[in-house]
C-alpha cells in the first residue's frame, strides 16, 4: 500500500517493522469540551486506514491516550490549561470533566463507526512513565531545569524540525497577545516536560516528582504511553495536521533523545475540516458536533459518508448544503442495495468478485483514496453479474467503509416488503389468477412490439376496474373499491 508520509512527503510503500503486525498510535482528544466535527473527521480517516490495514490481514495494535492534564491552550506551553477551563466553566472537578468528555468522545465514535483502540491510556494513570523519560532525557543531557520546570533542550538534537514545512515563526500561531513569553526557555523552540509550582498555582492535579511537585507537559505523554504498551519502535502515528508542528516534532525529538534510534518511520496527518470562514473550531462560530447534527435530522452516518467522499490530504469544506447532499446521495445508496435484496440468490460469480474488489483495493492502496474507494462501491451496481455477487461485494467494502449501508438497505427492504403486504388488494384466487394470467400475456405482446394487444389487455381490465402499474419491480395492479 502506498501511503503519503509527512516525514518523506512521498507516497511511500507502507512497511511494517515486523511483517504482518502493526503498531498504530493515535494521539486522543484533550477531554475538556466535546469534540466538534473537525476533530471527529481526523479519527473517521483514521479508523478507515486502520480498518484497511485489518482488511489487507495485518494484525494491528492501535494505542491512544486520552489528554486529561497538561494541555494549555496554545500547544507552545503558553496560556490556559484547558482542563482547568472546562473545570471552571462547569463547576466541577477536573477528573469529573474527564470521565463525562471521555465518555462523550466515545459515544460520537460509535455513532460514527469509529472503532475503539486496543489500548485508551489517560495521562493521568503514566505518571510514573512520564518521570522515568524525563529523568532518562536529563541524563543524556537533553533536558535542562529552569524557573522550577524541566525543559526539552531542542538546540541538542541535528534536526528538530523534521516536517520540513515548518519554522519556529510558527510558534507564534494561537498564541494570544496577553500570554508572556515563557523566559526560562533557552531556545523559543524547547518545550516544558514537566511544570512545578512555578505555573498555576491553582492547578488541581500535582503530583510528587524528583523534580519537585507538579504535573506533566503536554507532549511528553505520547512518547511515554506509545512506549508503554508498544516499545522503541513505532509503525505508524496519525493525527490532525495541525498537531504536525510542534506536537509530533516535540514527540519525535523526545522519543528519539530517549532510545537513540529512529521512532516512527510512517506519519499520517488528516487535513483540516473548514467551514466557509475558515478553519473550524470550538471557539469560532457555530460549535459543529455530532449531537448538532443529530437535532438537524442528519444520521451522523451520513457525515462519515461526506467524510469518505473526499481525500484525507485535502481540506474539506462543511456546509449544511454539502451535508444535505451527501445525505441524498446515502439514501439513495441505501435504496439500490435494498433493490438488490430482493433476489439475492444464485452463485457467487468468483470472476466479476476479483473485478470489483480490485477497482477497491486499487483506490485505497493508492494513499487511502476513500473517494474513488466510494466510487468503486457505486461500480458494483454496473457490474454484469448476478445480485448475489453484488452483495458480497458491497458487504466486503463495508469492512472498511463501514457506512451501514447494508443494515440500513435490509431494514429499507423489509419496511418495503411490509408496505407491500399491506397494500397487496384482497381478492379470491380465482380473480388473481385471471389477472395474473392478463398481465402475463399483456407481457408477452410487449415483447413482440404489438402494442395494440398489450393496449387492449388494459383497457379489458380497466372496464373491471383493474389499474396495472407498471414499476420497477414488475406490473402491479389496483382494484377500485
Ligand atoms: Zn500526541
Amino acid at each position: 500500500m502506498q501511503l503519503y508520509n509527512s516525514l518523506t512527503r512521498t507516497k511511500d510503500e507502507f512497511r511494517e517493522r515486523e511483517a504482518g503486525k502493526v503498531s498504530m498510535y493515535t494521539c486522543g482528544p484533550t477531554v475538556y469540551h466535546f469534540a466538534h466535527i473537525g476533530n471527529l473527521r481526523t479519527y473517521t480517516m483514521e479508523d478507515v486506514l486502520e480498518k484497511y490495514l485489518r482488511y489487507l490481514g495485518k494484525d494491528v495494535l492501535r494505542v491512544m491516550n486520552i489528554t486529561d492534564v497538561g494541555h494549555l491552550s496554545s500547544d507552545g506551553d503558553t496560556g490556559e490549561d484547558k482542563m482547568l477551563k472546562g473545570a471552571r466553566r462547569e463547576h466541577k472537578t477536573v477528573l469529573e470533566i474527564a470521565k463525562f468528555y471521555t465518555d462523550a468522545f466515545f459515544s460520537d465514535c460509535d455513532k460514527l463507526h469509529i472503532k475503539r483502540p486496543d489500548v485508551i491510556e489517560p495521562a493521568t494513570g503514566c505518571i510514573p512513565e512520564f518521570i522515568e523519560m524525563i529523568e532518562t532525557l536529563l541524563k543524556k543531557g537533553y533536558a535542562y531545569e529552569a524557573g522550577g520546570n524541566i525543559y526539552f533542550d531542542t538546540s541538542k538534537l541535528d534536526k528538530y524540525y523534521v516536517f520540513n514545512d515548518f519554522r519556529e515563526e510558527d510558534l507564534e500561531v494561537g498564541v494570544r497577545d496577553s500570554v508572556e513569553e515563557d523566559t526560562n526557555k533557552r531556545n523559543k523552540a524547547d518545550f516544558v516536560l514537566w511544570f512545578t509550582k512555578s505555573k498555576f498555582e491553582d492547578q488541581e492535579l500535582k503530583w510528587d516528582s524528583p523534580f519537585g511537585v507538579g504535573y506533566p507537559g503536554w507532549h511528553i505523554e505520547c512518547s511515554c504511553i506509545a512506549g508503554k504498551h508498544v516499545g522503541e519502535y513505532l509503525d505508524i502515528h496519525c493525527g490532525g495536521i495541525d498537531n504536525a508542528f510542534p506536537h509530533h516534532t516535540n514527540e519525535i525529538a523526545q522519543s528519539e533523545a530517549t532510545y537513540g534510534h529512529e521512532w516512527c518511520k510512517h506519519w499520517f496527518h488528516v487535513h483540516h475540516l473548514n467551514t466557509n470562514s475558515g478553519k473550524m473550531s470550538k471557539s469560532k462560530g457555530e460549535f459543529l458536533t455530532v449531537s448538532l447534527l443529530e437535532e438537524r435530522g442528519f444520521n451522523p452516518l451520513v457525515y462519515r459518508f461526506f467524510c469518505l467522499q473526499s481525500h484525507y490530504r485535502k481540506n474539506l469544506v462543511f456546509s449544511w448544503e454539502n451535508l444535505e447532499n451527501a445525505r441524498t446521495a446515502y439514501n439513495k445508496l441505501v435504496s439500490r442495495v435494498a433493490s438488490l435484496l430482493s433476489s439475492p440468490d444464485g452463485e457467487l460469480d468468483a470472476v466479476a468478485f476479483e473485478e470489483g474488489k480490485r477497482r477497491f483495493t486499487d483506490a485505497l492502496d493508492n494513499d487511502l483514496n476513500t473517494s474513488l474507494a466510494v466510487t468503486a462501491l457505486y461500480d458494483v451496481f454496473k457490474l454484469d453479474t448476478n445480485n448475489k455477487t453484488k452483495l458480497a461485494l458491497i458487504s466486503d467494502f463495508e469492512r472498511v467503509l463501514d457506512l451501514g449501508i447494508v443494515d440500513a438497505a435490509k431494514a429499507e427492504y423489509e419496511a418495503n416488503q411490509k408496505n407491500e403486504a399491506e397494500s397487496t388488494p384482497d381478492v379470491s384466487d380465482e380473480l388473481l389468477a385471471y389477472i395474473n394470467a392478463k398481465i402475463e400475456e399483456r407481457r408477452a405482446a410487449k415483447k413482440n412490439r404489438d402494442f395494440a394487444t398489450a393496449d387492449a389487455i388494459r383497457d379489458e381490465l380497466l372496464a373491471k376496474g383493474i389499474t396495472l402499474l407498471d414499476t420497477r419491480e414488475g406490473t402491479k395492479f389496483e382494484i377500485a373499491k
